[in-house]
């Protein structure tokens, strides 16, 4: 089972999520096919998003997106205040290490994504609409993620996130972690968070060695930490006839139309989940109607 952890840590002046990911990861790689870098990429945002989202009320839904010129084209990640996540990306078929360097081996999401902008926009129901933007860092996502923290919402963190593919693609192991600092913070305490960061491998090796989200929790909060809440987190999609019938309707009865004149109908496949939606004539007509 997938869950995100949530919890305070170092007298309640840091915030720590923590979340194992690997069957959400392994749905979407099953959706879109992925290779191992573009499941890298897709799953590492997957696991952000699913961990941020948790930071809004239950009905509350954040976009996660990039915009970049490298091979990948764009990732796009949803997310809501219940632990539900869905996601897409330009290219499904890279698959990139690196061939030198510290890296070597690893997966390069960097390449995959190149350069470009992090966008997030929130949806806060009645409080609105807002979306902010950072460049893109390393295209490695999470320094990517920590920047966009610290220059768009001033919230100075941590993330790790990590995607482990197996040889026949399937998803090893997945997951990730965001330390933020609250006011009252110390310096004592920054420092020690440092040298646990510094000192850690991989999220993937520390689950791949039997370790659980609960034992993560207790490394980074140094066991001066206390879980206030786990939720399980999944890969799901809300998509429906009458959310796709507005999409058909947005585009104005002069397009639909044509779609009517020159097809008799419409098929709209659902970018998140693949699931087909059929628009036939009679929908078409009655959408010119309304
Ligand atoms: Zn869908």
């Amino acid at each position: 089972m997938d869950y995100t952890l949530i919890g305070n840590a170092y007298n309640n002046t840091v915030r720590i999520y923590v979340s194992n990911t690997k069957n959400l990861v392994q749905k979407a790689q099953e959706l879109h096919v992925t290779y191992p870098t573009s499941s890298a990429a897709l799953g590492r945002l997957l696991t952000a998003g699913v961990m941020m989202g948790l930071m809004y009320k239950n009905n509350e839904k954040i976009t996660l997106r990039f915009k970049c010129d490298g091979p990948i084209k764009m990732l796009l990640v949803e997310a809501n205040g219940s632990g539900e996540v869905r996601g897409t990306l330009g290219n499904p078929k890279l698959y990139f290490k690196y061939s030198n360097g510290k890296k070597k081996g690893k997966l390069n999401v960097s390449k995959a994504l190149g350069n470009g902008f992090f966008h997030l926009t929130k949806d806060l129901l009645s409080n609105g609409i807002y979306t902010s933007s950072s460049k893109i860092v390393s295209g490695e996502i999470a320094e990517d993620i920590t920047y966009y923290f610290s220059q768009s919402e001033q919230t100075n963190s941590s993330v790790a996130l990590g995607v482990l593919v197996n040889p026949d693609l399937s998803i090893a192991e997945s997951g990730g972690f965001i330390i933020q600092l609250m006011p009252g913070a110390t310096n004592y305490t920054v420092e020690l968070l440092e040298t646990i960061l510094n000192k850690f491998t991989s999220i993937t090796e520390f689950y791949s060695s039997g370790n659980s989200p609960e034992e993560l929790f207790d490394l980074l909060s140094n066991n001066t930490g206390n879980i206030i809440k786990k939720i399980p987190v999944k890969y799901n999609c809300h998509c429906s006839k009458m959310g796709f019938t507005k999409s058909l309707k947005s585009l104005g009865k002069k397009t639909i139309s044509e779609i009517l004149l020159e097809d008799g109908g419409a098929e709209i496949i659902c970018h998140f989940c693949n699931k087909k939606y059929m628009f036939n004539s009679l929908d078409l007509e009655s959408m010119l109607n309304d």
